[in-house]
């Protein structure tokens, strides 16, 4: 495809146009001209985060990451790609669920307490480079905090001001398991715009009415029905070579290593009914109880909530941090912690997260991001831990 940009009106919704990369800062510009806090993926200590940005400079062009258990590190590709390294430690979890937030303040003036509850923050917010295993994520997070019983109003406010500019994968990392979790590689739905990314430019689906607003900004020319073909055969290209066991560029050699798959077939009952196979214990003699795996994990919703006073005791407030299943007090009780041990810390993560999510939640708590694998200071890799009771079972 040729860059021939044409239009700067428009275009339809679900309408599949082509831009020219440089086009992908004026989009930024825009949404920042519209309000929005611009967040993209740079290099910072040696990973691929998310930060806010306002421009699109910073974007990590030519980086790939190369993971494995217990491994993660960015090496230049040769290429020029603008998204060709793949989940880092952020997901979109932290801008919807805040890793700390105040709940409550009490101040005493005058020895009377005024009490305040703060409205959420909530600023509008658009995530550029969201790939389909997190827009999963962020889908099964609003189950768990929008569509019980109790809403999450703080998570609602910020789901409402979120626009998101998802990103096709064209290369995967031999972590990465979304194709056994139906979660990815394609983008399908939940973006604003879509972007695939070509030689030269990007292909850009529009998915929601702001999407198709802001590329208003950009000159763009409409996609062929042959080209809008070739775009979309690219992440199924990828998923044919993830399901076959390859890993790295779409089109290119395979990346060495023990690429991820997990045989979900039965994985509820596999679990629920083995939780005294003794595959757990060898878990525990390795696992830290650390819980870095809970904080990358896009869907972990544990919190706690603490009241926090200042030294002179005037001025209080509750606040709700990200908690953990592993750290032990998290299943304090009033007879005091139910999970003493490491084994049944790391089997209540695993067992919710595969299988009692599915009756809680109706769906996995697992998109298959392979985040916790390479975040595992000691490379417990839930696939490799799942397989070994399948093998074993009782
Ligand atoms: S359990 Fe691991 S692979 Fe699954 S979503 Fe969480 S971090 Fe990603
Ligand atoms: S599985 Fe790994 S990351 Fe998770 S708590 Fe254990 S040692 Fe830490």
């Amino acid at each position: 495809m040729n860059p021939k940009p044409q239009h700067n009106s428009a275009p339809q919704l679900g309408q599949m146009v082509r831009i020219a990369k440089e086009e992908l800062g004026a989009i930024v510009q825009e949404l920042r001209e519209r309000g929005y806090r611009t967040i993209l993926p740079k290099v910072a200590d040696g990973a691929v985060i998310y930060d806010e940005a306002e421009d699109a400079s910073a974007l990590p062009i030519g980086v790939i990451d190369e993971q494995d258990a217990a491994r993660y590190r960015l090496r230049e590709s040769g290429q020029s790609g603008y998204f060709d390294y793949v989940v880092g430690p952020h997901a979109v979890k932290q801008y919807l669920f805040p890793p700390v937030e105040t709940l409550l303040r009490a101040d005493r003036v005058d020895g009377a307490w005024s009490f305040e509850t703060p409205k959420p923050e909530c600023e509008p917010t658009a995530i550029i480079g969201v790939r389909a295993c997190d827009l999963h994520a962020i889908a099964i997070q609003d189950r768990v905090f929008l569509e019980g019983a109790y809403v999450d109003e703080g998570y609602r406010a910020r789901r409402e001001k979120l626009v998101l500019i998802a990103v096709n994968c064209r290369r995967a990392a031999i972590t990465c398991f979304c194709h056994s979790m139906g979660t990815g590689p394609a983008v399908k739905r939940g973006f604003d715009l879509s972007l695939t990314e070509l030689e030269e430019e990007f292909a850009v689906e529009v998915g929601s009415s702001l999407g198709s607003e802001v590329m208003a900004a950009c000159r763009w020319s409409p996609c062929t029905d042959s080209e809008t073909g070739e775009v979309r055969a690219i992440p199924e290209r990828l998923e044919r070579k993830m399901v076959e066991g390859g890993r790295g560029f779409v089109d290119g050699e395979d990346e060495a290593g023990n690429a991820r798959e997990l045989d979900i077939r039965g994985i509820r009952d596999l679990l629920v009914n083995n939780l005294d196979h003794k595959h757990w214990d060898a878990v525990a003699e390795r696992c830290l109880s650390c819980a870095n795996c809970t904080m990358v994990c896009p869907t972990c919703f544990c919190a706690s909530v603490d009241e926090v006073s200042d030294l002179t005791g005037d001025h209080v407030s509750r606040e709700r941090t990200w908690g953990s299943c592993f750290n032990a007090e998290h299943s304090y009780m009033n007879s005091g912690v139910v999970r003493h041990t490491i084994r049944s810390r790391y089997r209540q993560w695993l067992v919710h997260k595969l299988a009692t999510w599915i009756d809680q939640f109706d769906t996995s708590g697992c998109v298959g991001c392979g985040r916790c694998i390479t975040w595992c200071p000691v490379g417990i890799d839930l696939t490799e831990e799942v397989a070994a009771i399948r093998e074993t079972q009782t």
